[in-house]
């Protein structure tokens, strides 16, 4: 997905402006792709339609070029759909105790999540809390959640053979009040696909305990499918959020926004592995990048770029001053230049280079080899990067035959880095004092 995406919009970037149609072709792009991510055909649609207008009533100017323009307006608009209302980590669970459900599909994540929650809302908000498991169809699942307990320090209901699901769900609520709990949490059996009988149980357990929220965990991996069940569940049990398990596989989330879309649920949390605390609340600019698959270029275009440039030419500027610049220095510098869009930027970034520019000018640059000048590094070996000098005749006409170019350009990139080299070495050599180390500070 996102090398569909980034192709679409590699073209766009190349191109001065954005017309019409190139945000028409460039969505259509975005279309298959948020199909690919599992997005419904439904919500992908009206997506796109929601974008179109966007991206068409809006002009596209100033520092960023219109590709990136799209990206962004793509991004944000994802986001907005994904967005619930409020802060969606905040759990209506005053009154003690508060019944939480918990429900969805078997093996979708419901008896870890909600050892997880419980941990959660027993860390971060020193809630006590009680946990039942209501799987009567699995022996296993009750003792599953038992150790679990134990592990995170949470308790839970003791296990009585021969209970129905509604019953224990009657003791959970006796027992949660009498021992003073906060919060009491009914981690239900799930089936592997919605039935009859799976919903009446639920809807049973619902009716004694009345819960406060009840949450429906779907496995992130699903895509279609995970539509299906929310508005199934929602529409016979009634439910307050959703929680997303799985999204540290490699899944693209696309059921997120479908889920969001055609349910209007709110996403509360995401599961991030097995473990206890791998349970984060949900973040939509993350889940859209995800979907996207370009969060570097949204990134950019929020201004991350400044951050990030500095961030590097720091860094460079720490091995300048230590008298060291090799061609690896100097390929990182010019891909840096590439991103900010020439040389001028790059070096108004660094105190002092005005001088340098002019000798890199000088020295047969310009803004259009940079790509050539890459590729001619690229075809050197490691330790040729690492050791200039190692560059003889041979080595030459190799390099230069194996990027396209002639050897006396390759000659011209060698004069350009020995000439930055010798002035980051001199540079360096200014000792504490000096301007590198200042500017450093
Ligand atoms: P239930 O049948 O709905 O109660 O599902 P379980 O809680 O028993 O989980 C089924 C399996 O999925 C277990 O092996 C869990 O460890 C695993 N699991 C649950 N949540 C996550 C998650 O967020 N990421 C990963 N990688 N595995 C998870
Ligand atoms: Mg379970």
């Amino acid at each position: 997905l996102s090398e569909r995406l980034s192709g679409v919009f590699d073209r766009l970037t190349k191109q001065g402006s954005l017309s019409e149609e190139d945000v028409k072709t460039a969505l259509r792009e975005v279309r298959v792709a948020l199909l690919e991510a599992d997005v419904s055909l439904p919500v992908a649609r009206d997506f796109i339609k929601t974008v179109e207008s966007r991206a068409t009533g809006q002009a596209v100017t100033k520092s960023v070029t219109p590709g990136q323009q799209v990206v962004k307006i793509v991004h944000d608009a994802l986001v907005e759909t994904l967005r619930g209302e409020g802060d969606p980590g905040a759990l209506k669970i005053d009154n003690p105790p508060a019944p939480i459900l918990m429900v969805g599909l078997q093996g979708s994540g419901k008896t870890t999540t909600t050892a997880k929650l419980a941990k959660r809302l027993k860390d971060r908000e020193g809630k006590r809390v009680l946990m039942a498991s209501l799987d009567t169809n699995r022996p296993a699942a009750m003792e599953q959640l038992a150790i679990l307990g134990k592990q995170i320090g949470v308790d839970t209901l003791p296990i009585v053979k021969g209970e129905d699901p509604v019953q224990i769900a009657k003791r959970a609520k006796t027992q949660a009040a009498l021992g003073g709990y906060d919060v009491y949490m009914l981690d239900t059996a799930g089936r592997l696909h919605i039935d009859a009988e799976l919903i009446a149980q639920a809807a049973a357990v619902r009716d004694v305990a009345n819960p406060r929220e009840t949450l429906l965990v779907v496995d992130g991996l699903t895509g279609q499918d995970a539509v299906n069940v929310a508005t199934e569940f929602d529409d016979k049990i009634g439910v307050t959020g959703v929680v997303l398990t799985r999204m540290d596989g490699d899944g693209r989330g696309g059921a997120a926004l479908s889920m969001r879309a055609i349910t209007g649920k709110p996403i509360r949390f995401v599961g991030l592995g097995e473990k206890m605390d791998a349970l984060e609340t949900f973040e939509p600019d993350r889940i859209a990048g995800r979907i996207l698959g370009m969060g570097d270029i949204v990134a950019l275009v929020e201004k991350a770029q400044e951050t990030i440039e500095a961030a590097e030419a720091e860094k460079m500027m720490r091995r300048m001053a230590k008298g060291q610049f090799n061609m690896n220095d100097l390929k990182g510098q010019l891909e840096q230049m590439q991103k900010m869009g020439g040389m001028q930027g790059l070096m108004g970034m660094m105190p002092g280079m005005g001088k340098m520019a002019k000798q890199v000018e000088d020295a047969g640059f310009d803004d259009k080899m940079l790509t050539r000048q890459i590729a001619m590094i690229q075809s050197m070996t490691k330790k040729e990067r690492a050791n200039p000098a190692l560059l003889q005749a041979s080595r030459k006409k190799r390099i230069a035959a194996g990027s396209g170019m002639d050897v006396s350009d390759l000659n011209k990139l060698l004069k350009m880095h020995r000439q930055m080299a010798d002035m980051m070495k001199k540079m360096g050599k200014m000792g504490k004092g000096g301007m590198l180390k200042q500017a450093m500070k």
